[in-house]
């Protein structure tokens, strides 16, 4: 039996003794699933944008030496209308997640998102400084992470593979992993606004609750200490 079909069979349905090597039986959301990830698996379309060093390496994987053409990935898009991947390559500065959180919104359905870096993961070497956010995944939902300072190329195409490895398992039958097929448009992600600091929407209430807070006294604040 083939690789793809035994990927096809399912193993909770039996099949008699002397035709399991030839005969590959499935449910049908199973078997549409596996056809429908096997026709978008190999054609991801990221877009091309970097921040900062990482988007060195990022360039290079997509040089002949390293072919990310073998898993389909070789068509960067200068659009998000055209892209499906967003990878987040390099420092996030308060000033950039604006506009990328702007880009997310206007990817369409199904998109994923790879940080590629410390940086983009967590803040790398300037996690928590005056002007960069502590990692992409505190405004948009990250499925893969690459970790590195800065990730090779090839440690960039293993985030792709893993990337893969969620697509397929993504079925037709379960819509909780495919949303985009059980309702209407997604929510957009609430794009932060930029003053004197970075502030997400989503964390309003709780910024507005401690701004109506009364201003400690020197006796609370001395109690406080204490405790
Ligand atoms: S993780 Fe390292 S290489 Fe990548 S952007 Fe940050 S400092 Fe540069």
């Amino acid at each position: 039996m083939s690789d793809f079909l035994r990927e096809l069979h399912d193993p909770d349905i039996p099949v008699p003794e002397g035709i399991q090597s030839a005969v590959a039986v499935t449910r049908l959301d199973k078997l549409l699933s596996t056809v429908y990830n096997w026709g978008r698996h190999y054609s991801v379309w990221p877009m091309a944008f970097g921040l900062a060093c990482c988007a060195i390496e990022m360039i290079a994987a997509a040089s002949s030496r390293y072919d990310q053409a073998r898993f389909g990935m070789e068509v960067l898009r200068p659009s998000p209308r055209q892209a499906d991947l967003m990878i987040v390559s390099g420092t996030v500065t308060k000033k950039m997640v604006v506009p990328i959180v702007r880009l997310y919104n206007q990817m369409p359905e199904p998109k994923y998102v790879l940080a590629m870096g410390a940086c983009a993961s967590g803040g790398g070497p300037f996690k928590e400084g005056y002007n960069v956010v502590s990692g992409i995944d505190n405004f948009l939902p990250v499925d893969v992470y690459v970790p590195g300072c800065p990730p090779t190329p090839q440690a960039l195409l293993h985030g792709f593979i893993t990337l893969i490895k969620k697509l397929d398992s993504q079925s037709l039958g379960n819509r909780n992993s495919m949303p985009w097929y059980s309702r209407g448009p997604s929510d957009a992600v609430p794009v932060p606004i930029l003053g004197p600091d970075i502030i997400d929407p989503r964390q309003l209430h709780m910024i507005r609750r401690y701004a109506a807070q009364p201003e400690p006294t020197d006796e609370s604040a001395a109690v406080e200490a204490e405790a």
